[in-house]
């Protein structure tokens, strides 16, 4: 991390806790947040059905919450999708666009552009997610596939966005398998995104995160990497006390 940037440590649950586990969750981590460093900015990002207990769980804190997904269109005929609008009148101030498990289910570089506009659009702060499979890293593919990802996500852009826009790099093969990428792999990659967004938006002031097996473990070594200024956590935030202790790990006070 630099000093330049704030540290994001975001958690995504994914298909996970329903609205009263989510309330339980935010009580519990609720009582952690006075222990936490006041230099790190902390997300979490329930599902849509838990958004509102979520916030209701954290009002008055620090910890702002977001989404796991948006469609680019404001309203119509989408059956299960959400606008982005929705997202914020739930009271969530961000939203995660371009996970790897939504492009898997076919969510294309197209519609994560436009779904990082209409976030940005209603006022929420995007997480934009890019990374590379085993076989692409394999195939020595990372570089040009993450650079592919963010020219087409930021293509166009205005540079203002800055301020509402983090990029989490998350190596397909890393993520919930347990296999973190090393710190070194992590930052060569953070530092090729950093420099894609750069023909975009400001580099030197974008956060670039890291995800794929953060736990409280490794956190700390990886965050201390320069080019990487915080981190997007599946599995390790489910549990509050694990990702309070990741926080920490994303502290410059350590
Ligand atoms: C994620 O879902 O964005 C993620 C990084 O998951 P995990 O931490 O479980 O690998």
């Amino acid at each position: 991390m630099s000093a330049d940037r704030t540290p994001l440590v975001a958690g995504n649950w994914k298909m996970n806790k329903t609205p009263q586990e989510a309330r339980a969750w935010g009580a519990f981590f609720r009582d952690e947040i006075s222990t936490l460093p006041a230099d790190v900015e902390v997300a979490v990002c329930p599902p849509f059905p838990a958004l509102e207990a979520t916030c209701d769980a954290l009002a008055g804190t620090n910890v702002w919450v977001g989404a796991q997904a948006v469609h680019e269109n404001a309203s119509g005929a989408h059956t299960g999708e959400v606008s982005a609008a929705m997202i914020a009148g739930s009271g969530a101030r961000g939203v995660i666009v371009g996970h790897s498990e939504r492009r898997a289910a076919g969510e294309t570089d197209v519609q994560v552009a436009a779904r990082v506009r209409a976030g940005l659009d209603a006022g929420l702060f995007v997480i934009l997610c890019c990374g590379e499979s085993l076989q692409q890293r394999e195939a020595g593919q990372t570089n040009a596939h993450v650079t592919a990802q963010v020219n087409a996500a930021l293509s166009g852009i205005d540079r203002s966005v800055i301020t509402h826009l983090a990029i989490a790099y998350e190596p397909i093969w890393a993520i919930g398998t347990g296999k973190t990428a090393t710190p070194e792999m992590a930052q060569e990659t953070c530092a090729q995104v950093r420099a894609a967004a750069a023909a975009h938006v400001d580099g030197g002031a974008l956060r670039v995160l890291y995800g794929g097996s953060v736990s409280p473990g490794n956190a700390a070594d990886l965050m201390a990497q320069p080019d990487i200024d915080g981190a997007l956590v599946g599995g390790a935030s489910l549990d509050p006390s694990d990702f309070a202790a990741i926080v920490r790990g994303a502290s410059a006070g350590g």
